[in-house]
């Protein structure tokens, strides 16, 4: 049991301050409880999939001031007295919230191993980097049914357990959204959120909750990857549904995806890896099953090798040992939750396919400006891999084919554009068969036998990449970006409106703060009409906009990405955030929320557009594996962006599907056709021709976009805030300035600062009372407001600097400041 070192502090003492408590922790020795006790093998932090063993076995350093309490123990004095004594694990109950305060509490507790802290109903969650132990089932139980959120310490449970109970009260959907940069702790948190509700609630169909669980795992080893910030950082972002009946039982689940970073297949950053399959199928498979997908050697293959790592595969034996493991798992999952034999082999030809197409090399042919291929060899085996015509994969990879005026027209292609549609298939087979994969889990997390007519509600989890401001910032970062403007803007006006119900329920006016949201950014991308001011006739999506431009621009065959950029400056009808660079004629500056960002509009169009070559998707459509005619038909065109788990899927981009072709090698291809064709501009290559594009990337990303924002807005939103301690992904490390920009861009500071335009300081009369009774002109028992008025008009305070609410004090932060001072100068 904890004993306190009672020549320094009482533990039963009231007067114990936060600092006390961070000082006399280091004094405080928990029972070390058995093992046993901590009966919870989930999440595995020893194995997150990328030969990270940092957590096994490890005990965490302090086992102090974490634990709820328990009843009659020391610890549990010394967390009840911090509780009465400082409000410091609801940082909104501070008195004084300001952004020096926030980081202070936080940092202090962290030390601690007290990661999680409120503020309000939003729950701070710092990563320890290590195994901390209280998510086991002591603590599922502990956190079900939870009365008042203060009663126990704050955990990320409560937030899982107060959106049940909201759900089943209210009948009204929830979701829970996860926010914070890259390796922050979202993922882990998602995972922990659906395992208390798989623990606090029952299920229709008797594997579900097991089910739901298990197949992060597989698609983890598709969609995560090793980064410089994350060893298991998630390249897409996923909404997960939980769909209950009118009894609250959990009858099925779905995932939605979002954005899947597949630029990754193709080009990998230094000391980064491609997606996590790739280097389990090589450590996992036996030599033989290898040899059968033509994989031997691994580092034959381009898009495995980094700048860092030329000549291994692997970091080293344990690293293989735990890919390998992490391939047994995976392999368990496909067989157990979705797929047969066939569908696993067709997933592996699918990979070893991409492992080759990206093998594919062109050299300039001599006498005119095409291309030809290196070596026939990867040709072969995509061929054989896909069940293609070989002959016609080797001509649609040279050359473009089109019809006009009936008539197939064969043009070459240059080293470029060889080189990005060679990359654009192994692109698009790998996000497709993430997709596929998606879907083909959705379909096993249903209960077919429950009846679907039931009523029902949800609760979401959103675990969306956060902010993102690289050296390097393109298509991608800017939609992401524009995601986590348009959550924030949902963020802040939550915030904003429960902060109006406190005035409210104090009876204090609230109609004189006003309150500047991120609309104008969100209208400068998507002249958002959600925005607009109420009653408003006007339509911003009318207004030019950088997603309207950029698809107007997109449609023509004369644009470049450079006159994108002119075009946004030139006619941007919102453009105060939108600054363009001198001097770089494909960068712009834009001003978020979070901070200024310099983007490069290289290939935004080329992004945009987002579409295979005619002949590439033809030819995929006639594979005689019905599994990649499948992947490749019209309906399931690629759209790279959104989720592809639901019926809803993008109507044909048009781009030469469905077109007459002939056989017709490259002996066929005239001199003459080919300047004929060059005539035509860079970008319209017949066949590709751009007015048959229907979807862009960024329509089908705004749909998406607008599709979840409704479910956000239909629901009642719960946040957690998953901050990253330090950039080393060490155990007890904290960087300041870390945090606090992170601090900044979760909107946390938002709240200080929400609350700061009307009066942060906070006290109940008593407290005031007591605090400040030397304003008072005599002695009262019981104070009230209309006392507290007197004493502060008395003292000469003139009117805006306080309100008396029902049973509080409001306050400016100076005026509450100079009362201090006041007090102090009086003692
Ligand atoms: P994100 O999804 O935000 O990029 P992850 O959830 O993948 O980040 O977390 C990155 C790593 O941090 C995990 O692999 C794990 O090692 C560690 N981690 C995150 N949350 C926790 C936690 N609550 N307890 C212990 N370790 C954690
Ligand atoms: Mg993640």
């Amino acid at each position: 049991y904890a004993k306190l070192d009672s020549s320094k502090h009482d533990a039963d003492s009231d007067a114990i301050s936060l600092t006390q408590i961070a000082t006399t922790a280091k004094n405080v020795r928990f029972r070390n409880e058995p093992a046993a006790d901590y009966d919870d093998p989930e999440p595995d932090y020893d194995s997150d999939g990328a030969g990270n063993h940092r957590y096994n076995g490890a005990r965490p350093k302090h086992g102090v001031a974490v634990l709820p309490a328990l009843p009659g123990s020391a610890a549990g004095n010394l967390r009840q007295t911090a509780r009465s004594a400082d409000t410091e694990h609801d940082l909104s109950a501070m008195e004084n919230l300001n952004e020096v305060s926030i980081l202070h509490v936080l940092k202090e507790r962290f030390k601690h191993d007290v990661i999680q802290t409120y503020i309000g109903d939003v729950l701070i969650v710092v990563n320890p980097y290590k195994k901390l132990d209280f998510y086991g089932d002591r603590y599922h139980e502990m956190y079900k049914f939870v009365n008042k959120r203060t009663d126990l310490e704050p955990h990320i449970y409560w937030t899982v357990d107060h959106a049940y109970r909201q759900m089943t009260d209210t009948t009204k959907n929830q979701v829970i959204l996860i926010s914070g940069e890259s390796g922050a702790g979202k993922t882990e948190s998602t995972k922990l959120v659906v395992k208390h509700l798989t623990h606090i609630c029952q299920s229709t169909m008797s594997n579900l909750h097991d089910r739901i669980v298990k197949v992060n795992p597989l698609l983890e080893a598709f969609g995560n990857a090793q980064t410089v910030m994350n060893q298991n950082s998630s390249r897409f972002g996923k909404f997960v549904e939980l769909n209950f009946n009118a009894s609250g039982h959990m009858k099925g689940a779905c995932i939605h995806d979002y954005l899947l970073e597949k630029s990754r297949v193709v080009h990998i950053g230094p000391h980064e890896r491609n997606f996590h399959v790739f280097y389990y199928m090589f450590a996992g498979m036996p030599a033989e099953t290898l040899r059968y997908y033509y994989l031997e050697d691994p580092m034959a293959h381009r898009i495995l090798k980094s700048d860092h790592n030329q000549k291994r595969m692997f970091y080293d034996e344990s690293d293989r040992k735990l890919c390998k493991q992490k391939f047994e798992e995976m392999e368990e999952i496909m067989g157990k939750v979705a797929f047969t034999k066939d569908d696993i082999s067709t997933i592996y030809m699918c990979l070893a396919a991409v492992l080759y197409i990206t093998n594919v090399e062109f050299q300039p042919e001599d006498d005119n400006d095409g291309v030809t291929i290196v070596d026939d060899f990867p040709v072969n085996y995509v061929s054989d891999l896909l069940t293609i015509d070989v002959d016609k994969l080797k001509t649609s990879l040279m050359c473009r084919t089109s019809v006009i005026n009936e008539e197939d027209v064969i043009a070459l292609k240059t080293m470029e554009q060889a080189n990005d549609e060679r990359d654009a298939v192994a692109k698009a087979l790998y996000s497709r068969l993430f997709g596929w994969i998606v879907r083909q889990v959705n379909s096993k997390l249903v209960d077919s036998s429950s009846a679907s007519a039931t009523t029902s509600n949800s609760i979401g989890i959103l675990d969306l990449s956060g902010f993102e401001n690289f050296v390097d910032n393109s298509f991608e970062q800017l939609c992401i970006n524009v995601a986590n403007e348009k959550l924030q803007y949902f963020f802040n006006t939550f915030i904003f409106a429960t902060e109006q119900a406190i005035y409210a329920e104090e009876g204090i006016d609230w109609s004189h703060i006003e309150f500047q949201n991120n609309e104008d950014i969100l209208r400068l991308f998507l002249g958002d009409d959600d925005t607009a001011p109420s009653g408003s006739k006007r339509s911003f999506r009318r207004l030019p906009n950088m997603f309207t431009i950029l698809d107007d621009e997109s449609k023509s065959p004369q644009t470049t990405d450079s006159s994108l950029v002119r075009n946004w400056s030139n006619n941007l009808s919102d453009a105060q955030n939108f600054k363009s660079v001198s001097g770089d004629e494909l960068a712009f500056v834009i001003t978020h929320f979070a901070d200024e960002v310099t983007y490069s509009a290289n290939n935004f169009l080329e992004k945009n557009r987002d579409r295979l070559g005619a002949n590439l998707v033809s030819l995929l459509q006639k594979s005689e594996n019905d599994f990649i005619k499948d992947l490749f038909s019209a309906e399931l065109a690629d759209t790279g962006v959104l989720s592809r788990t639901k019926s809803k899927i993008r109507k044909s981009t048009g781009c030469g599907l469905g077109m007459k072709s002939r056989k017709s090698g490259r002996g066929s291809v005239t001199g003459e056709t080919v300047r004929k064709l060059k005539t035509r501009g860079k970008h319209q290559m017949p066949g590709t021709s751009l007015h048959k594009v229907q979807t862009t990337a960024s329509q089908y990303f705004k749909k998406s976009l607008e599709e979840l924002m409704r479910k956000m807005r239909t629901a009642d939103p719960l946040f957690v805030r998953c901050i990253k301690p330090n950039l080393d992904q060490e155990r007890d490390m904290w960087s300041d300035k870390l945090v606090q920009r992170q601090l900044q861009y979760s909107g946390v500071l938002q709240i200080a600062k929400i609350a700061r335009l009307g009066y942060p300081v906070r006290m109940s009369f008593c407290v005031f009372y007591k605090r400040f009774a030397m304003i008072f002109q005599e002695r009262v028992p019981m104070p009230s407001g209309d006392a507290c008025r007197k004493a502060l008009k008395a003292a000469g305070i003139s009117d805006e600097k306080f309100a008396i609410g029902k049973t509080k004090v409001f306050m400016k932060e100076d005026l509450a400041d100079h009362l201090r001072l006041a007090t102090l100068g009086r003692a």
